[in-house]
């Protein structure tokens, strides 16, 4: 099939699927054009996860160098609660989160996307110092890896922690933020969790604040998501590019912002069984932002 775009100088994609092997999501990205992708590295719902073989993740490299896909990391699987308050809950998160870190390693991915966690009735601020409590577990029992941690931005829905710059700066104080933990920033989240980067004011606001709260530096990685909930609603849906409460304008500002030319973008919008023409339509109308 011939490629859909051609994206060139930056880094942006879709999150792309692994069925029937981990190098499938290149091979997917490449076809729709991409030059950065996500991929989740084991099934996403499940505690039980599956292992990378050796002859996987040559295939992964491998089709990394041949293709358009030149940046990919991974997302957490979903099960995951850094700031589950049950004890099992909490153990098997902390876990599963090094198995990511452990799959990330092997494919060469210099970080895992995951959601801060819900710490349910216990609150924002014991839940802050236990996801820095599992995030530093983690980091102990993989302390001879690259692959990190990217936290990301949420809709603050439920309990949901991530919702504010300053709890994922919290987070990532507590745990002494090294080189390894850093930030993915959610447009649809974000906007939901009330921050407006739909008008132009509301858009430099944000990017002061992140500057200010967590450091620009810290950016690892932008999903790109346009909203099905308001500013503010804290509910997290996702919707195409243009076709939510964020719409074109609001992903122009991002577009067009030289700060987050170098930053890698990743569409998590709706794909409904055809990523080809569903991600490439999502990206055609980025580019032209
Ligand atoms: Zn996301």
């Amino acid at each position: 099939m011939p490629r859909l775009l051609r994206i060139t100088g930056r880094l942006l994609g879709a999150h792309c699927s692994i069925a029937g092997g981990v190098a499938n999501a290149v091979e997917e990205g490449d076809r729709i054009g991409c030059t950065s992708i996500q991929l989740f590295t084991t099934s996403n719902r499940q505690w039980e996860q599956s292992e990378i073989s050796g002859a996987d993740a040559d295939e992964f490299r491998k089709r990394m160098k041949a293709g358009t896909v030149k940046f990919a990391f991974s997302h957490a699987m979903y099960l995951i609660n850094l700031a589950a308050p049950k004890a099992e809950i909490f153990r098997k998160s902390i876990d599963a989160m090094i198995g990511e870190i452990e799959r990330a390693e092997k494919l060469g991915l210099p970080f895992v996307v995951v959601h801060p966690g819900s710490p349910k009735e216990k609150g924002r601020d014991w839940g802050i110092f236990r996801v820095a409590e599992a995030i530093g577990r983690v980091f102990e029992r993989t302390a001879h890896f690259k692959a990190g941690i990217a936290l990301e931005t949420t809709a603050g829905q439920g309990s949901q922690l991530g919702r504010t710059f300053e709890e994922l700066a919290a987070v990532m104080d507590i745990v002494g933020a090294g080189p390894r933990l850093g930030v993915c920033f959610d447009t649809a989240h974000a906007f939901a969790a009330g921050y407006d980067i739909r008008s132009k004011d509301g858009y430099k606001k944000t990017w002061e604040e992140f500057d200010r709260v967590i450091g620009f530096k810290k950016l690892l990685a932008i999903h790109l998501n346009d909203s099905k909930g308001g500013l503010g609603s804290r509910i997290d849906r996702h919707e195409h590019i243009g076709k939510g409460k964020i719409g074109l304008q609001g992903f122009g500002n991002i577009m067009k912002d030289a700060r987050l030319k170098k930053i890698p973008m990743v569409l998590e919008t709706p794909k409904d069984d055809d990523a080809f023409s569903h991600d490439g339509g999502n990206l055609k109308k980025l580019l032209r932002l």
